[in-house]
């Protein structure tokens, strides 16, 4: 398990490399991000802009959407990949906003879990962006950065949520969750991660055992 002392160091690195680090969805309300949100998964904020500036013109609120067809949503989403079950989560949620929640997002974590079609990363990102919520959203950036850093080297997300829940101050959370993402999207990606530009090289656990190796 990486030390406190490793952790604030990587920390505030990173802060200082990414200060203003926020999603780069668009959105005007809580139900719009929670929309946008699942949208994103293994799609880009571009792609999920473009498509929810036609979609939100249509329905922007669980009222309206809960009354869309499945086939109509599916078509004005369908470019994002994963449109099928995307939609059918669109629509679940909805309704449960809709049935249960007096035709508001709910603003507790556990409440935002509890809405069908609404998996924990979703719920972590609405609660700390749309009502300011301590909460770590572990996506595939988030999981493999943390990884190669030695921050948490659990094996499903879960893990990792937990290992940097218990790594990081509380009130670094949300954004530790947002800059590990641009650090992801902009230097350590996936496959050729650039470490000899890096701010947090000296740090990482992946690239010293590089070196030693
Ligand atoms: S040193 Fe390389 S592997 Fe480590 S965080 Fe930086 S880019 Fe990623």
């Amino acid at each position: 398990m990486i030390s406190k002392k490793k952790a604030l160091q990587i920390t505030d690195a990173l802060t200082k490399e990414y200060p203003d680090s926020t999603p780069a969805l668009k959105y005007s309300s809580s139900y719009e991000l929670l929309v946008a949100v699942i949208l994103s998964a293994q799609c880009t904020d571009e792609r999920v802009n473009k498509v929810t500036e036609a979609l939100f013109k249509r329905a922007n609120t669980p009222e309206a959407m809960a009354k869309l067809s499945q086939e109509e949503l599916e078509k004005y989403i369908f470019s994002c990949g994963l449109y099928r079950s995307k939609a059918e989560h669109i629509i679940s949620a909805s309704k449960d906003i809709v049935e249960k929640f007096g035709g508001e997002v709910p603003s507790g974590l556990e409440d935002l879990r509890s809405l069908a079609g609404v998996g924990r990363k979703t719920a972590n990102v609405v609660y700390s962006v749309a009502f300011g919520g301590d909460a770590i959203a572990v996506d595939t950036h988030v999981f493999r950065v943390s990884q190669r850093l030695g921050f948490a080297e659990g094996k499903t997300p879960l893990d990792t949520e937990k290992r940097l829940m218990e790594a990081l101050p509380k009130e670094k959370w949300s954004h530790m969750h947002h800059a590990i993402i641009f650090h992801g999207r902009r230097v350590c990606s996936a496959r050729s991660p650039k470490c000899d530009a890096c701010v947090v090289s000296s740090l990482c656990k992946y690239y010293n055992s590089r070196k030693r190796g």
